[in-house]
């Protein structure tokens, strides 16, 4: 498993646990790229329509993580609202929220004040709003922690902060670090936004886009909230911890690449971010800010995962690229564990060959 973010995590655990032996390459710490600086929201509001019934079990996951990952990540299972500000932001809310519902998602059109009643720190501007019982978050940044512990109990040799430099395709896969060549009959690449890097070293080309998010959280204040709130254009996800924090995020951009990370913030866009979620929860305006930063998001070109073998390779897959990936990922990386496993996975993948070219002659003909 080259890659230990949730999605190289979980496929590494079931994998193990389904009884093959598997080693996990990490370049820094686990899940300290997208997958633990995220805001942690666990939403079928902003979740793509098709990757729903996915969401839906990422969330029963997340809800039930102390059993099945035997260790806290902090879930908090709660309300999500949707707002609309504006009549074009309510037809909006109507329409997305009908898809959603239709694919699974329970969620239903609510009044202003039914909103209200279901989120008591709500301005008096929404003129509507979306309401979904399955709602929640997670402490994003005790993923890493807790993947560790469940990742070393199943018996997964855990390689961090040693990046692979190369992955050389032969009668089995040769995994470069610098410490050496390490030899494996399958391969997964779970690499984020660096799966793009990591295929071209099979000579596969997966273009990735890669989306530099803006989160910040304020000081710890009295409760100012008790559910996760959006707005229908999806600039917005909010909410607060237990600790008192508040997580504000909704996409806004920040600088950086794949060569760089997260390199810096916008501030105009972090107040613009800022001034839209006192908007809406105007007990916000009395914290103030304790830190911002950014992450990376992976989207491929027609914004649906990448997950499955990879064409050409046998024996090589990818798993990535999922949107709202902190709410599916983990339920994503665990269909993909079923198929390499030989099982017959309960809801399809998502194969790459739809995203690259001609697949590439396989090197060496063993590959076939
Ligand atoms: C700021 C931000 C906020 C977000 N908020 C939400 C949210 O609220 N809800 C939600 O559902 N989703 C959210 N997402 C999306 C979600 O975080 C991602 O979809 C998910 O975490 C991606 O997981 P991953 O395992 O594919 O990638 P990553 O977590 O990026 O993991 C890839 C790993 O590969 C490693 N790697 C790279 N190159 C090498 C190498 N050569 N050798 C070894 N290892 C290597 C990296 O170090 C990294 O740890 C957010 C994303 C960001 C950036």
């Amino acid at each position: 498993m080259i890659g230990g973010g949730i999605h190289g995590a979980t496929a590494a655990l079931f994998l193990a646990r389904g009884g093959m032996r598997v080693a996990l390459f990490e370049r820094g710490g686990l899940c300290r790229e997208a997958s633990g600086v995220n805001a942690g929201t666990l939403t079928m509001q902003m979740t793509r329509v098709a990757l729903i019934p996915y969401a839906l079990q990422g969330h029963a996951m997340w809800a039930s993580a102390r059993e099945w990952l035997g260790h806290d990540v902090g879930t908090v299972v709660t309300d999500g609202l949707s707002l609309a500000f504006t009549e074009r932001e309510a037809a909006l809310l109507d329409e997305r929220a009908a898809r959603r519902r239709d694919a699974g998602a329970p969620i239903r059109i609510v009044t202003a004040a039914e909103a209200r009643a279901i989120e008591p720190g709500l301005s008096d501007r929404p003129i509507l709003a979306a309401h979904c019982p399955v709602d929640g978050f997670t402490a994003s940044y005790l993923t890493g922690k807790a993947y560790r512990a469940a990742l070393l109990d199943a018996g997964v040799a855990l390689y961090e902060h040693t990046p692979v430099l190369a992955v050389e395709p032969g009668a089995t896969y040769g995994v470069r670090t610098a410490g050496g060549t390490r030899y494996a009959q399958r391969v997964v690449f779970a690499g984020g936004v660096w799966i793009e890097p990591m295929l071209a070293w099979l000579g596969v080309h997966l273009p990735i886009k890669v989306l530099v998010n803006q989160l910040a959280v304020t000081e710890r204040t009295p409760p100012v909230m008790r559910t996760v709130v959006g707005i229908a254009s999806g600039l917005l996800s909010l909410k607060q911890y237990p600790n008192g924090t508040t997580v504000i995020g909704g996409g806004w951009q920040g600088c950086g690449d794949r060569a760089r990370g997260g390199e810096a913030l916008l501030p105009e866009r972090l107040v613009g971010n800022i001034r839209l979620a006192c908007h809406a929860i105007p007990a916000l305006a009395g914290a103030r800010l304790a830190r911002a930063w950014a992450g990376l998001e992976a989207e491929t070109a027609d914004a649906m995962p990448a997950v499955g073998p990879v064409p050409g390779f046998e024996g090589a897959y990818v798993v990535g690229s999922v949107h709202s990936g902190y709410t599916s990922g983990l339920y994503i990386a665990r269909l993909l564990a079923a198929h390499i496993l030989g099982r017959e996975p309960p809801l399809p993948l998502f194969p790459i060959d739809r995203l690259v070219g001609t697949p590439p002659a396989s090197k060496d003909p063993t590959h076939g």
